[in-house]
């Protein structure tokens, strides 16, 4: 028998069967599915297109846009918390779900637009690389001077793994870079000399309390993350306590509750923060396997009132890497492999550049 609403809600805590709607859904959405039917809730997917690889894992799929106020409201209606999976989401129709929504919409207007996410890391004091909002060409020239050069010129919104970004070598690519970017409002950044990169993934509750993961070290290339490593090196884990701090004061500044990320540079002066993502991550995907709770269920636990668990490694060593585009061509090889964890997330065409599963190895 499904819980009535007074059993779903114990002492704000939702009951196994509660109903949890995830806007978005990816690959994201499709773990965080499969992370929620352990825990005995059931998903609703709302996402715009036809067959969503959450979907094909959740109990229920709605197919609507992300601006369709009235759709929203509908299929939020019978769930009893609603989540998101990605930042990129108009946030007037989630306003109107209120407490419902976790994380609330503070958090994704403050991280969808990068020059908001820079003014609110400036507010809070945290390092980040020195910047400018450019508007037009001649407010770039101004940031050439400003800032010096080479600078990396990144839309406000809308860019992800890389997209919508031009570097500024010298001042004849100016003019090149602005109309690489499509001419849109945008933010110019110093580029920074780091020795690597390295994110802090964390997760707070209503009630502050907050949990971090180990930190790993991540890999890029042309802008899209290729592998997460632990340990991460001598000189991200001397970054990593300021870090995770820093990562917990953002959280609680952002009242965030669930999964968030901070991605930071590891420079000679200390830990720079890149950016937030308000949500589980891909540079978090080697906690299914390597921790002993993945990022996917201590959100969930998060928004559904649970107390959040360990988040200890459960060995020394584990690496993610990411199957990307035409990477699905070595799965003969990885799933010979005997100890290594093969996530397909099953969405179709292997696009160059696109993310089509991962791999951990733990150990
Ligand atoms: P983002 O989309 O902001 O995460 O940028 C994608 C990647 O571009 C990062 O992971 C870095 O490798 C690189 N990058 C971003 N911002 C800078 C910067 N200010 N200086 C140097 N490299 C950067």
């Amino acid at each position: 028998m499904p819980p009535t609403d007074a059993m779903k809600r114990i002492e704000g805590r939702l009951a196994p069967g509660s109903t949890i709607g995830i806007i978005g859904g990816g690959q994201l959405g499709r773990m965080l599915a499969i992370a929620a039917a352990g825990l005995g809730f059931r998903c609703h997917i709302y996402d715009p297109h036809e067959a969503p690889c959450a979907a094909e894992v959740a109990a229920s799929f709605t197919r609507g846009a992300f601006d369709d106020a009235a759709a929203i409201a509908a299929f939020a209606a019978p769930c009893d918390v609603v989540t998101y999976e990605f930042e990129n989401l108009p946030t007037g129709p989630l306003d109107a779900l209120g407490d419902k929504l976790r994380p609330a919409t503070r958090s994704l207007t403050v991280t969808q637009d990068r020059a908001a996410e820079k003014r609110f890391l400036d507010a809070a004091g945290v390092r980040i690389a020195p910047w400018a909002a450019v508007d037009d060409e001649a407010s770039l020239t101004a940031a050439i001077d400003a800032l010096g050069l080479p600078l990396l010129l990144k839309t406000r919104r809308f860019g992800y793994d890389g997209k919508g970004q031009a570097w500024v070598h010298t001042t004849k690519d100016a003019a090149v870079a602005w109309d690489a970017i499509g001419c849109r409002p945008a933010v110019a950044e110093r580029g920074m000399d780091f020795a690597a990169e390295f994110s802090v993934i964390a997760a707070r509750t209503k009630d502050g309390d907050v949990t971090a993961w180990p930190v790993s070290r991540n890999i890029h290339d042309a802008g899209i993350l290729r592998r997460s490593e632990i340990p991460p090196g001598a000189l991200i884990d001397a970054q990593c306590g300021e870090a995770v701090n820093v990562a917990a004061m953002l959280a609680e500044r952002l009242g965030h509750v669930g999964v968030m990320t901070v991605e930071f540079f590891a420079c000679a002066a200390g830990p720079v923060v890149n950016e937030i993502a308000p949500r589980v991550h891909n540079s978090g995907h080697w906690t299914i396997e390597g921790s002993m709770t993945s990022q996917f269920e201590q959100h969930i636990r998060a928004i559904c009132g649970l107390p959040l668990r360990d988040t200890r490694l459960v060995a020394a060593t584990v690496s993610m890497d990411n199957l990307i585009g035409g990477d699905l061509a070595q799965w003969d090889a990885l799933i010979a492999e005997p100890d290594a964890h093969v996530h397909l997330y099953n969405k179709g065409e292997a696009r160059p550049g696109r993310k089509m599963g991962h791999v951990t190895r733990v150990g």
